[in-house]
């Protein structure tokens, strides 16, 4: 990866997505307003920061990374399948749709998602010109998400998996994630045999790596150039919020992506 800093705000870009000059961004939680335990760059809006740090974090973030705040689509994260493909940007006045994948064709519009351990899932198509962004926690990532994204993508703009670059950002890694035997079940009554691969016993528990598992779902669909952050928000918490590491009181960092505008 990338490592970048303008104005206290220092973000991670991947190399694969650099050298196409596909805007983008995994945002550090440094530089912004938000005091313990949202320090400080939350862009969280609902889990108990003041609505004016999060706005003052929001403008500083947009601004570090040279896109608008008004440029701004994202929604409503919750741990499903369903995909939005938009040709503007969110209107404020409407509250974001549910969806864990965002996708764009307009230059114009920045996706936005939050995260604190979940994988973003940062996808560009240089041929059929979209960008796209899509959260996969546990149950994201058990129901396929990232391959359900490379199918929906193909449908509505005609990309082929073979022509996405595709980068996995920072999230729990495989070594950090304990999840319990009802995950594990889960996965191996969806995913049969081939979900054992990404578990690891821990005592009555399982360890759980979501890199592992993701990119299996990108390469079963078809993708082939997939760049793998390796940066581990529990074991980062300078950089990165974690979930699980902070027990739920933390904040959530961005991860941004847009098309360039020749692209248009
Ligand atoms: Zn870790």
């Amino acid at each position: 990866m990338n490592c970048h800093e303008r104005e206290g705000i220092r973000w991670y870009s991947f190399e694969n997505l650099d050298r196409l000059g596909v805007p983008h961004a995994l945002v550090t939680r440094r530089g912004g307003v938000s005091p313990s335990p949202h320090a400080s760059l939350n862009l969280g809006s609902t889990n108990g920061d003041k609505p004016a740090n999060v706005e003052e974090n929001r403008r500083r973030m947009y601004a570090a990374i040279g896109r608008e705040p008004g440029s701004k689509f994202n929604s409503w994260q919750v741990h499903g399948t369903t995909m939005l493909f938009t040709d503007a940007p969110r209107d404020p006045q409407i509250p974001p749709q549910p969806g864990d994948g965002i996708f764009t064709q307009n230059p114009e519009v920045t996706l936005t998602m939050v995260f604190a351990d979940c994988v973003p899932i940062l996808i560009h198509d240089p041929v059929q010109k979209v960008a796209g962004l899509v959260h996969a926690g546990w149950g994201g990532t058990l129901h396929q998400v990232a391959s359900v994204a490379v199918s929906r993508i193909a449908e509505q703009y005609g990309s082929h998996a073979r022509d996405l670059v595709v980068g996995l950002g920072p999230s729990i890694c495989g070594k950090c994630y304990e999840v319990g035997q009802e995950v594990y079940e889960s996965f191996l009554r969806l995913w049969g045999d081939a979900g054992q691969a990404f578990f690891k016993p821990q005592g009555q528990r399982y360890l759980l790596d979501l890199w592992a598992a993701n990119e299996y779902c990108l390469r079963q669909a078809g993708v082939e150039q997939i760049e793998q952050s390796g940066l581990c928000t529990a074991e980062n918490l300078d950089d990165w919020y974690s979930y699980r590491k902070e027990r739920g009181a933390t904040g959530r960092f961005a991860a941004v992506i847009a098309l360039k505008g020749d692209d248009a």
